[in-house]
């Protein structure tokens, strides 16, 4: 049985650098796939970036009690599927890059299972560095940019909820340590 791993933080603090690294260096690792309504953009395929499902599928899913914990962006849905994870599980360890409402729900929904997903907060050293990485990405307008500090600040705010607060600064340094964490845990519970 592996441990379910939730990493949550700002837009641009780093979690997608830092997870791809972890990924390429440990295969007893896997990232969750995610349900979703949109339409695939190009070079997107099925069950790889996401599980593309109808608006019916999805709730009726969702009816059912399907997803570990779900959300709606832009006007479609987004979930993520829990006989996928539960499967994964028996025989890796899991990783989910979900925000801080997933992360809540995924560990309520959890509750009771025999499963306690470990909930780790990736945040930027500081937020000069933060509005650097965002802006060194992407093309945010100012406008953007703002909306995602009020959120980066919020989602920060929500540390206190989380197990371990990893400081994304030198990005060899964050990965080692978040390895560390993640051997930590895998260790607790063969204990
Ligand atoms: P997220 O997945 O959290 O939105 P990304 O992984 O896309 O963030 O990273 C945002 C940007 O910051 C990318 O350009 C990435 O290369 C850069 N970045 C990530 N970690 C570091 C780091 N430790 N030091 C410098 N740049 C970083
Ligand atoms: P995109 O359509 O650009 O791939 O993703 C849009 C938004 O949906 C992003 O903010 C992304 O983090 C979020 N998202 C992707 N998968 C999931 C999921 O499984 N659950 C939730 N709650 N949000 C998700």
């Amino acid at each position: 049985m592996g441990t379910l791993f939730v990493i949550s933080g700002p837009s641009g603090v780093g979690k997608g650098t830092l997870v791809k690294l972890l990924l390429e260096e440990d295969s007893s690792l896997a990232l969750s796939v995610s349900c979703t309504t949109r339409q695939p953009r190009a070079g997107e395929r099925e069950g790889k970036e996401y599980f593309f499902l109808s608006k019916e599928e999805f709730l009726r899913r969702r009816d059912e009690n399907g997803f570990l914990e779900w959300d709606e962006h832009f006007g479609n849905f987004y979930g993520t599927p829990k006989p996928f994870v539960l499967e994964m599980l028996k025989e890796r360890s899991v990783i989910l890059e979900i925000d801080v409402r997933g992360a809540m729900q995924v560990r309520e929904a959890l509750k009771g299972s025999g499963i306690s997903p470990v909930l780790i907060m990736i945040a930027p050293p500081n937020e000069e560095t933060l509005i650097d990485r965002l802006a060194g990405r992407a093309s945010e307008s100012e406008e953007e940019l703002k909306t995602r500090l009020d959120r980066a600040r919020y989602e920060l705010s929500k540390s206190v909820d989380y197990d371990y607060l990893l400081v994304n600064d030198e990005l060899d340094a964050a990965k080692n340590r978040l390895k560390d964490i993640i051997e930590t845990e895998k260790s607790k519970r063969r204990l």
